[in-house]
Parts: structure tokens; C-alpha cells; sequence
């Protein structure tokens, strides 16, 4: 390796031993950067990379909110502004109990190179809290989202940082935290957080957006194998608002999602999730905040297989839609062995390192990163940006048509870059490396700080 890259690299292991999704994203891009760093010897004396693994921003805030009893409870809120040099920070909100600074810094890291390869004027950011919405009344949710824009708001604003959705934040936080905003400073500021309703400044199309552009990518990868999506099963994992995006989007397409998972486990539907009826119903399973997978298995008559992985499940393609290291190396042998072909990563890194070192090893597999996959949600969120400061809505069909021209365009920026670079078809080492000249590119020609 170079031995730039391999000091870096180590002073991270080092430096966030206590924070291993952090040191596993930078590991994975790094190992696809040695020969761009080998042509740049000038990345060194700038200390590019050292600069790229250290956050510009981050903060934490205490957020306080009381339940319906009228009892006080307190959480931590973050928001990591990681890198801004190719446009204002931007990235979403997580709300999960497991959220620690490392899982902060590990997706604004991702979401740096994903922003980049989008090839709109957004830098990278996340932000959440180890707040936990499961259960949660929407009277508890909404001053819950009070409180942590209360805290919030100083750091934000439509040229400086704009937060978005992510797990446990979707549109009705939304609501409640750009209402916040608004309350508090006084003004109706253009952009300051996409995945808005339509009724005050939401974008058509942006709540499908991550996973209609999970589905065009991988109508890009089919289509260069000679294939047609139409009829194909995709085993899935999750059932949130990416998962629903893409049920909806194979259906129309005709193909089918058979399975599909939560925290209880997955349910397998032969039929596929490809009726009207069932692909909303995952929107009513969200809405519960019940968090449980079983229950569209009850609804529809289905298979449950609690506390179990839907790796084993015969399909042409999976999906891992649900939450990062979803897929080990027992899932991804599992899914060699049973014949799937096309490996689309849609979560943020969902899959081990080992196991993707070992997906992308097989014969004949193809491993489709999500950095690239799902960056059609953030790319949408941009074009809500530029519709809000234009003060002009677009039609569904625009919308959509320009987030197919994006993903077909991240597509063959994958595919060029591993090509220019000797790599063959290298999707993953292709995204990490597009998405690094974009963002080393900037940094360089805006002098050292
Ligand atoms: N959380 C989504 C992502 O990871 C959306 C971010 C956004 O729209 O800003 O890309």
C-alpha cells in the first residue's frame, strides 16, 4: 500500500479504536485510493488525507423532552459537519438508540463521496440522537424534535448545513423540526431542510427518491449484463421508506421484492411486496412505530422467520436496504450459494468489509456500492434545494426524470473511473475514487485550512 496512505490510515486505527464503523469506511475507501495517490505525490505535502478523516465541524447538544407523564428525560443530539468543501454541508438526521459519535463520523464520511458523486453542490454531513422513537406518541415525537432543533438551529441555515431524514426521521419530523425552525428565527428560510411536505416546500418524488434511484442503478447494471429487470425476484432487507421506494419502483417495472426485515426478524412473500396495497402498507407499518416486520406477515398471510436474516432466500438480486454491517460473512456465503448474481448495497455500509472483500472476490458477482446506490435521496434533496430558491415547484415527471438522469450518470462515473484506472468492472473502487477527486480536487484548489 502506499505508505502515505498506510501512515493515515493507521494514525485513524489508532486515533478511533472506540469508534469501529468509523475506521471500517475509511479502510474500505481507502483501499480502492492507492493509485490516485500514487499519481498525486502532492496529497502529501498538503496532508490531503489527514485532513479528509478529520470532521471540519461537530457538535453535541443536550436535548430534554417530557413524555406524556409529564416526566423529563434526556438525550444527546450531533450533528457532524464533515466536509464542505463542495458546497454547504448536507446529509440526514438519525434517530436510533445505538447512535454514538463513531456512527456520526462513519456516515458523514460516506456521505461526503456519495454527495460528490451526485455531481450537485452539496458537501457532506450527519447528525442525529441516540433518541429512541420506537413506541413513542406523536405528541412525544413532536417536542422531542422541538427540543433538539431548539439546540439545533444555530448550526444550520440553506448556505451553511441542511439536514434531512434518515432511520427514525421521515417526514412527519420533518414537519416538526422545520416548523421549529421557523418558529424560532423568525423566517421562512429557503432549504434549510429537505424531505419537506409538499404543502410547504417538500419536492415531489423526494420521498421515493432513494429508492427509485436504488432502481435505476440497478437497471444500469442489468442492462450492461444483457438483462431486463422484468421479472426478476429481489430478496430485500428493511421495510422503511428506502425499502418502500423500491417495492414501489420494481413493481412498476415488473419485478418483484420477496422479502423483507425489522428487528424481529423477515417474512417471505412469493408473490412479492408488488400489489398497491402491500407497498403502502409498509408505510402504515412505519407509521405505528412498532418497528416489527411481523405484522405484514399476519396482514397478508406470509412467512415469519423470527430473529432470522434474509440471506438464505433463493432471488436473482438482493438488496440490503435496512442498516449498516446488515450482511457478515454468513450471509454472504449464504447468498453465493443460493444463486444471486447482482449484490446492490442500498443501506450505508451494509455490508461487512469482510464479507464485501468476499462478494466482490466470487466469479461472475456483481457488488453495487451503496454510496453510489442510494445517493438519488440526497440528489433529490439538492433539487428540492434549487426548487425552494427558485420559489417554483416541478412536476413528478420532471423530478423523476432528472433523478434517472443522475443515477445513469453515477452509474457510468462508477464504471469509467474503475475502467480509466485499469480496474476492469470495479463499481465499488470506481465510486470511491470519483467521489474522492471531487472532493480532493476542491480541498486542493482552496489552499490549506
Ligand atoms: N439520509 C439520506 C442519505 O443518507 C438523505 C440525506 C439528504 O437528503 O440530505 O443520503
Amino acid at each position: 500500500m502506499n505508505a502515505y496512505l498506510e501512515r493515515v490510515l493507521n494514525h485513524v486505527r489508532a486515533k478511533y479504536a472506540a469508534e469501529p464503523e468509523f475506521v471500517q469506511t475509511v479502510e474500505e475507501v481507502f483501499e480502492s485510493l492507492e493509485f490516485v495517490i500514487d499519481a498525486h505525490p502532492e496529497y502529501e505535502k498538503a496532508d490531503l488525507l489527514g485532513r479528509l478523516v478529520e470532521p471540519e465541524r461537530m457538535f453535541t447538544f443536550r436535548v430534554v423532552w417530557t413524555d406524556d407523564q409529564g416526566i423529563a428525560h434526556t438525550n444527546t443530539g450531533y450533528r457532524c459537519q464533515f466536509n464542505g468543501a463542495i458546497g454547504p454541508y448536507k446529509g440526514g438526521l438519525r434517530f436510533r438508540p445505538t447512535v454514538y459519535p463513531g456512527e456520526m463520523k462513519f456516515l458523514g464520511f460516506e456521505q461526503t463521496f456519495k454527495n460528490a458523486l451526485t455531481g450537485l453542490p452539496i458537501g457532506g454531513a450527519k447528525g442525529g440522537s441516540d433518541f429512541d422513537p420506537t413506541g413513542k406518541s406523536d405528541a412525544e415525537i413532536m417536542r422531542f424534535c422541538q427540543s433538539f432543533m431548539s439546540a439545533l438551529y444555530r448550526y444550520i441555515g440553506p448556505d451553511i448545513d441542511v439536514p434531512a431524514g434518515d432511520i427514525g426521521v421521515g417526514g412527519r419530523e420533518i414537519g416538526y423540526l422545520f416548523g421549529q425552525y421557523r418558529r424560532l428565527k423568525g423566517v421562512w428560510e429557503n432549504g434549510v431542510i429537505t424531505g419537506k411536505g409538499f404543502s410547504y416546500g417538500g419536492s415531489l418524488i423526494r420521498p421515493e427518491a432513494t429508492g427509485y434511484g436504488a432502481v435505476y442503478y440497478l437497471e444500469n447494471v442489468l442492462k450492461d449484463h444483457g438483462e431486463s429487470i422484468q421479472g426478476k425476484t429481489i430478496a430485500a432487507s428493511g421495510f422503511g421508506n428506502v425499502c418502500w421506494g423500491i417495492c414501489k419502483k420494481a413493481m412498476q417495472l415488473g419485478a418483484k421484492v420477496v422479502t423483507l426485515s425489522g428487528p424481529d426478524g423477515y417474512i417471505y412473500d412469493p408473490d412479492g411486496v408488488a400489489t398497491e396495497e402491500k407497498v403502502e402498507y409498509l408505510l402504515e407499518m412505519r407509521a405505528s412505530g412498532r418497528n416489527r416486520v411481523q405484522d405484514y406477515a399476519d396482514k397478508f398471510g406470509v412467512q415469519f422467520f423470527p430473529g432470522e436474516k434474509p440471506w438464505g432466500v433463493k432471488a436473482d438480486i438482493a438488496m440490503p436496504a435496512a442498516m449498516q454491517n446488515d450482511v457478515k460473512m454468513d450471509s454472504a456465503e449464504k447468498l453465493v450459494a443460493n444463486g444471486v448474481k447482482y449484490y446492490i448495497e442500498v443501506a450505508n455500509m451494509p455490508t461487512t468489509n469482510d464479507a464485501l472483500a468476499y462478494l466482490r472476490k466470487q466469479e461472475g458477482f456483481v457488488v453495487a456500492p451503496s454510496k453510489a446506490v442510494n445517493a438519488g435521496g440526497v440528489a433529490v434533496s439538492a433539487l428540492e434545494m434549487s426548487q425552494n430558491s427558485e420559489r417554483l415547484v416541478w412536476s413528478a415527471e420532471e423530478v423523476d426524470e432528472k433523478l434517472r438522469g443522475i443515477m445513469n450518470n453515477i452509474y457510468r462515473q462508477c464504471v469509467d473511473t474503475a475502467a480509466e484506472y485499469g480496474l476492469g468492472y470495479d463499481l465499488v473502487s470506481g465510486a470511491n475514487i470519483a467521489g474522492f477527486k471531487r472532493v480532493a480536487e476542491a480541498m486542493m484548489a482552496q489552499g490549506i485550512f
